[in-house]
C-alpha cells in the first residue's frame, strides 16, 4: 500500500515526502480509503498514529473537487469543518491543510482557503477569512459556537465533518457544544470520529451522531 496508490497528486505526495512521509501508517492504509468512499468512520487511534492525515488529505480533495465544480460566486462555506479540543491541535491540524492546500495551488489546482476559529485570536481577522469564503474551517468548540450563535457563520453548506481526539472533548466538558453544533447541519454529510479511547460514553455519542460507521482500530 502506498499514497500513490490512493490516488493522490504528485504535490500531495511530494509534500508529504518533504516531511520524511513514504509510506502509509496502518490507520492511514485502512482509514483513507474508507474515509474517501464517502462512509462514516470512528478511528480509534492515538497521537504519534497519523490520524490527522487520514483526515486532512481527504478533506483537501473534496474541496478540491468541490471548487472545480463550483467555483465561488459568493461567499460561502465552510464545506469541511474540523473540531478540536484544543487550540494549538486546531492550529497544528489547519497548518497542516494549508500545507497540503498550498502545494496543489502551486501544481495549478484551485486554491483551497482554510481558517482558524479559535479563541484567544481576533474574531474579525477569523470574519474576514469566512467573507472571503473559505472551504474548511477548524475550530475548537467554544469559539465555534459563538460564531454559530450569533449568525457570523453558517453550515448550511458544510459536508463533511470531524471530531478530533472526541474523548478529550468530551471530558472537556464539550459534549453538549458539540451537540449544537451538530444541529446547524443542513442536508447530509459525512462524519468522521477520532478517539484514542472508546468508553460507552463515546460509543454512545458516536451512535447518534454517525450513520453506519466502519470502525478502524489499530
Ligand atoms: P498524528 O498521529 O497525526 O498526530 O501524527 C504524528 C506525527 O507523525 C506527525 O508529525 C506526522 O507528520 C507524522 N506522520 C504521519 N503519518 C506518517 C507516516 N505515514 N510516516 C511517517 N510519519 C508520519
Amino acid at each position: 500500500r502506498s499514497f500513490e496508490g490512493m490516488k493522490f497528486p504528485p504535490p500531495i505526495i511530494n509534500s508529504l515526502k518533504k516531511k520524511g512521509i513514504e509510506k502509509p501508517s496502518p490507520i492511514q492504509i485502512q482509514g483513507i480509503p474508507t474515509v474517501l468512499s464517502g462512509r462514516d468512520m470512528i478511528g480509534i487511534a492515538f497521537t504519534g498514529s497519523g490520524k490527522t492525515l487520514v483526515f486532512t488529505l481527504p478533506i483537501v480533495m473534496f474541496c478540491i473537487e468541490q471548487e472545480k465544480r463550483l467555483p465561488f460566486v459568493k461567499k460561502e462555506g465552510p464545506y469541511g469543518l474540523i473540531i478540536c479540543p484544543s487550540r494549538e491541535l486546531a492550529k497544528q491540524t489547519c497548518e497542516n491543510i494549508s500545507m497540503f492546500g498550498d502545494a496543489m495551488a502551486a501544481a495549478g489546482f484551485p486554491q483551497i482557503r482554510s481558517v482558524l476559529c479559535i479563541g484567544g485570536m481576533p474574531v474579525k481577522e477569523q470574519m474576514d477569512i469566512i467573507n472571503r469564503g473559505c472551504h474548511v474551517m477548524v475550530a475548537t468548540p467554544g469559539r465555534l459556537m459563538d460564531m454559530l450563535d450569533k449568525k457570523m457563520v453558517t453550515l448550511d453548506v458544510c459536508r463533511y465533518l470531524c471530531m478530533d481526539e472526541a474523548d478529550r472533548m468530551i471530558d472537556m466538558g464539550f459534549e453538549e457544544d458539540v451537540r449544537t453544533i451538530f444541529s446547524y447541519f443542513k442536508g447530509q454529510r459525512q462524519t468522521l470520529l477520532f478517539s484514542a479511547t472508546m468508553p460507552k460514553k463515546i460509543q454512545n455519542f458516536a451512535r447518534s451522531a454517525l450513520v453506519k460507521p466502519v470502525t478502524v482500530n489499530v
